[in-house]
């Protein structure tokens, strides 16, 4: 048998040394497979002549014509011009670059055929440096049958070198193919065509193609492989929650010891909604094997509570809990609060953070090493090598969207105890819509808390532009007037941390200025933390009446007296955000506001932003609208992570094909043997995937 396409190198192709090969790589190809796999971006269509008078600006196409002049004109910078002409129109080609040879083969009465972009230029149409050929009368030149491929590429590597790269690839699938990994009754079914077939059919599509339908990467050549792809990341998943599934873990016994207690200590009763999830985490507390769960609830859902329900199963059953928020100040939040609920119940808490430091750093250290501290909260500091648990039961995991889906796996790993991995709760208070749960988080089992605590008044949301900056001043001074507390958020300036908290600095001035009776506070992200921490503290305090924020407080912070909240420039943020910030209002039982100050003029998109968020309140309704407007990539947050990267597949384009991997998936039960390579050929045996 012949080696497989996946093994063969991309060196073993004529012409392809180390510098291409190295350029090859940043594109991450690798292998022959790979650039079959490395699909045209687009089409040029040179199958066709265009009579130069039906051109129009922005078409890319081949006009055939006779040169009538061919001039070197002394312009800003020297250039070749040279007009063309069919009988239908005439057009001017341009090159910056020539030499005297071009010069003298563009001689007036002969015939050329060029391919460029038509343009608007000085004297009408032109193209500049068009590829063009000198066409011999005698003979025919034939235009080309396909459409041609333009591919993604970097820097220094040339179309035609790709185009060339990709044909001798597809000789190579000519002679061997790849193997067809889904079984024909499955494709006949959903009518997806073979494999090499779709491979072969997108490197260059026969002219008659449906243009508009390949470009939206909706043909069924490309569908096909899309779906292939989605396949293989949920297979790849659920490997990831069997794999999890082999490993013991501690049985956490549900005594009510602790826990019955401490909600009778509670203020309030548990919402419906909280008693439910809350049983559903107990339930996966109790099996042997490790619990991966992840409870989505809208800001101020209550989600805290059920993790301390959590972690107090988990120290009845004589094991530690460690609680790991995703900022300083909302880890300070949680201790603060864990603390007040358990120490009550002889339970001793511990903190890490990265700001702690020296001796009352190693004391927590040591009490989380003998197992004094039996619940542990802090931030991913708690997750460093000098950290040893004494019998760790169970992770909570708080916002986890911050932490990226990387840290989400290698989170697995740590805290390991023995043979034993502790349960793993991650609770997100950004909904993620159904169908991107169905595909990144096959390997999590989801609770919603879908119920917000009774006595809340939806918050009241109102979009005004900033020419009416008094007004929303004067609406500051009033609301503090009648003893209600005002968040003021700035929001990014550019992508720049400093230029943020710079213009965050220069608005809490200006609005202690303008608003001298007002106590104005001030956090940012460059701020220590200890002292973002005391600001913090005397908001929550109501020392403070007006605190200029920017979008650090974003996640988590709980100040149930403010009341209002300012956003400027909203129209910078996603929807997601918007909502968690919105989220810090809200939360006590008088009417909230929340203030959009955008700056005209709005696109359209942003626009339509502010709409969703003037219209509802509902998380997942503003979660399915956000995948919309701005894709999977940015919902997921895993584009800094790398992570849930398709090659092909598009989620948010592709979002039927995910309502039938799951089905699909279950069909190929009876073909194991096809999984493995699957997950292969699609994810590599990347880390994640290959020691989890
Ligand atoms: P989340 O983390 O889901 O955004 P929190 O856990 O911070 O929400 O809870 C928000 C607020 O609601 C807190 O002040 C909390 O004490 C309160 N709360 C939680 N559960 C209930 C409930 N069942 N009834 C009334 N208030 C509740
Ligand atoms: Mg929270």
């Amino acid at each position: 048998m012949s080696q497989p396409l996946a093994e063969i190198p991309v060196t073993d192709l004529k012409g392809v040394g180390t510098a291409l090969a190295l350029k090859l790589e940043r594109l991450a190809i690798h292998t022959v497979q790979d650039l079959l796999f490395h699909l045209p971006l687009r089409y040029q269509d040179r199958t066709r002549i265009v009579p130069i008078g039906s051109l129009r600006p922005g078409d890319e196409c081949v006009v055939e014509g006779e040169v009538k002049v061919a001039d070197v004109v002394q312009g800003r910078r020297r250039s070749l011009l040279c007009r063309i002409q069919d009988g239908t129109g005439t057009l001017t080609l341009r090159f910056f670059h020539f030499n005297a040879a071009q010069k003298n083969s563009l001689k007036p009465g002969s015939r050329i055929r060029c391919f460029a972009e038509a343009r608007t230029g000085a004297a009408g149409l032109e193209m500049v440096h068009p590829e063009y050929t000198k066409l011999d009368s005698d003979k025919l030149t034939p235009v080309a049958e396909n459409l041609t491929p333009v591919y993604p590429t970097t820097d220094g590597l040339h179309q035609t070198r790709l185009r060339s790269l990709a044909t001798q690839a597809l000789t190579y699938l000519d002679r061997q193919g790849l193997q067809e990994l889904l079984p024909d009754n499955i494709r006949q079914q959903w009518r997806l065509p073979e494999l090499n077939d779709a491979i072969r059919y997108l490197h260059h599509p026969p002219a008659d193609v449906d243009q508009p339908l390949l470009l939206d990467g909706k043909h069924p050549a490309q569908r096909r492989l899309a779906f292939e792809e989605l396949l293989a990341h949920h297979f790849s998943l659920l490997k990831l929650r069997e794999k999890t599934r082999e490993k013991g873990a501690p049985v956490l016994q549900a005594s009510g010891q602790l826990t019955q207690p401490f909600l009778q200590g509670l203020p309030f009763p548990l919402t419906g909604a909280q008693q439910r999830v809350g049983a559903e985490v107990a339930q996966d507390l109790q099996q042997p094997y490790p619990m991966l769960r992840l409870v989505q609830g809208d800001v101020g859902s209550g989600k805290t509570v059920v993790a301390a329900l959590a972690a107090l199963q988990s120290v009845e059953s004589g094991l530690q809990a460690a609680v790991m928020a995703p900022t300083e100040i909302l880890a300070e939040q949680h201790f603060n609060n864990f603390t007040a609920w358990l120490e009550p119940l002889g339970i001793k808490v511990a903190w890490l953070a990265g700001k702690l430091k020296g001796k009352q750093r190693e004391t927590q250290l040591e009490a989380m090493r003998n197992g004094e501290a039996r619940v542990v909260v802090g931030t991913h500091a708690l997750f460093q090598e000098e950290v040893v648990f004494h019998d760790l039961g169970l992770v909570v995991v708080d916002e986890q969207h911050r932490f990226g889906v990387h840290q989400r796996l290698s989170l697995r790993e740590k805290g390991r105890n023995g043979e034993l991995s502790p349960h793993q709760l991650i609770m997100t208070a950004t909904p993620i819509p159904r169908t991107l749960t169905m595909s990144a988080y096959a390997d999590l089992d989801c609770s919603i808390i879908d119920e917000l605590p009774p006595g809340r008044t939806p918050v009241a949301t109102v979009v005004i532009g900033d020419e009416r900056r008094h007004q929303v001043i004067e609406r500051v001074r009033s609301a503090c007037r009648d003893g209600r507390q005002v968040y003021w958020v700035c929001t990014l300036i550019e992508e720049s941390e400093a230029l943020q908290c710079q213009a965050a600095e220069v608005t809490a001035e200006q609005l202690t200025e303008t608003l001298p009776e007002l106590r104005v506070g001030l956090v940012h992200g460059r701020m220590k933390p200890a002292e973002k921490a005391e600001v913090m503290g005397r908001f929550k305090a109501a020392e403070l009446d007006l605190l200029v924020a920017t979008t650090v407080i974003e996640v988590g912070v709980d100040v149930p007296n403010a009341s209002v909240m300012i956003i400027e420039n909203p129209e910078r943020l996603g929807l997601a955000q918007l909502h968690q910030l919105r989220g810090r209002v809200g939360r006590g039982s008088v009417e909230s506001f929340c203030v959009l100050m955008y700056h005209a003029p709005l696109s359209k998109q942003g626009r339509e932003r502010l709409k969703v968020m003037r219209e509802t309140t509902d998380g997942f309704k503003i979660a399915e609208k956000d995948l919309e407007l701005r894709g999977p990539g940015e919902v997921l947050g895993t584009r800094q992570t790398g992570m849930m990267q398709f090659k092909i597949a598009d989620l948010q384009r592709d979002s039927d094909l995910l309502t039938r991997v799951k089905q699909v998936a279950g069909q190929m039960h009876g073909y194991p043997q096809h999984v493995e390579p699957m997950i292969r050929r699609w994810l590599g045996v990347g880390e994640e995937y290959g020691n989890v």
